[in-house]
């Protein structure tokens, strides 16, 4: 067992996603691991109950597929993989779904790609039913659709998928757990003096040499994919840990804030990285204006805007475009994502949030711009 040293960061975490590599959860493609899934099941119900938020991307569809399809090596083509993970994410969703009921918990099958995320509405979408799921305590269990697409098959074994989920949710630490004790200043099995990194700066570019050197390909799953999935799980503020799976309570030690393996921190505040996000990479498609009272409680009291609040919609939004939220002299109050898209929100314009459904046929949220998915301008 490592040394451990500690960190605020990983004890005050309240969100944290966990992602298991294929070679972990099947035991070196031995089939579904039962124990060890087990294991982390248990932590996560105990971390569940001391009230934090867990959300699980595993891996293993396809090592799980091979197996039941009797094919002893992996093949070589994309679309044997992508049928061999149809066949083998059955297993995985049973196997969370029956451990983490063991231990009290309800699960969830969520099936992403990398597109989903970059799609305005599609993030919004996920990102509403992860938020939804967390709050009533039971625990997504994600992977790649493999189906329709091949990213992780090809580069990742989910590290990219991991560090897009903690963004999505804003989580505020990603576990990676590998069947590695975490970064090595060099590879441990060719050079002896490689030293057990414990902590360091997310985006530091030395990460990236130590992980792979110049020339090392972007493969599978590597401890490269690794600190790059740091680096943007840092984006929304996230540290990363990359531990070792069979660490023994790896998870729970970690979240009592010891450093097991390698802790990546996070260079920016959770809310400042928000802010940044929001300016950066979106454009504003539109506008509303509010009355007074909305103005007052988004601007002193940080409350979300409802539709009765608004006065005016302008501009050809989508749901999950960034708008612009005015008061009445057309002041900029602050930036957020629409629910509604600006067709909708002109009928909901005025109108109380119980009256959505029958407005529109149906109700995405009783908010128009949630707090959480806004900015407040200075
Ligand atoms: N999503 C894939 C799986 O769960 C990625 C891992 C891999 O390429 O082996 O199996």
């Amino acid at each position: 067992m490592t040394t451990d040293s500690h960190s605020d960061e990983l004890r005050d975490a309240r969100r944290i996603v966990v992602k298991v590599g294929s070679s972990l959860v099947t035991n070196e493609g031995r089939g579904l691991d039962e124990a060890a899934i087990g294991e982390w099941c248990r932590q996560m119900s105990q971390l569940v109950r001391d009230g934090r938020e867990l959300i699980m991307v595993s891996s293993g569809a396809i090592a799980e597929g091979m197996k039941r399809l009797g094919w002893a090596t992996r093949p070589h083509e994309i679309h044997e993989l992508q049928a061999a993970a149809a066949v083998g994410q059955m297993g995985l969703a049973q196997m969370y779904e029956t451990k983490l009921r063991e231990h009290g918990l309800g699960s969830a099958q969520v099936l992403l790609t990398h597109a989903d995320l970059a799609d305005r509405e599609r993030y919004l979408n996920a990102r509403s039913t992860l938020l939804t799921l967390i709050k009533l305590g039971v625990v997504p269990v994600i992977n790649e659709n493999d189906t329709v697409v091949n990213d992780e098959i090809k580069f990742g074994d989910n590290d990219t998928l991991g560090a897009l989920v903690a963004n999505l949710v804003e989580a505020d630490v990603l576990v990676i757990l590998t069947d590695q004790k975490g970064l090595y200043t060099a590879d441990p099995r060719k050079d002896s003096s490689a030293q057990l990194v414990r902590r360091a700066k997310s985006g530091d570019p030395t990460l990236e040499a130590m992980a792979g050197g110049a020339g090392s390909s972007l493969g599978r799953g590597g401890m490269l994919t690794k600190i790059l999935a740091a680096k943007r799980a840092a984006g929304s503020g996230a540290s990363t840990a990359i531990a070792w799976g069979r660490e023994p309570d790896a998870l729970l030690r970690l979240a009592r804030g010891h450093v097991v393996g390698t802790l990546l921190v996070a260079q920016t505040q959770k809310t400042q990285a928000r802010k940044q996000w929001m300016s950066d990479h979106l454009q504003l498609r539109g506008a509303v204006s509010v009355d007074l009272g909305a103005a007052t409680k988004l601007r002193a009291e940080g409350k979300s805007l409802l539709p009765i609040g608004m006065t005016a919609v302008e501009g050809d939004f989508s749901r999950g475009d960034v708008i612009a939220v005015r008061d009445a002299d057309g002041g900029e109050i602050a930036r957020g994502l629409a629910n509604y898209a600006s067709v909708e929100a002109r009928l909901i314009c005025r109108k109380p949030s119980s009256e959505i459904e029958k407005l529109l046929g149906y109700v995405a949220e009783p908010e128009m711009v949630h707090r959480d998915n806004m900015v407040l301008s200075r």
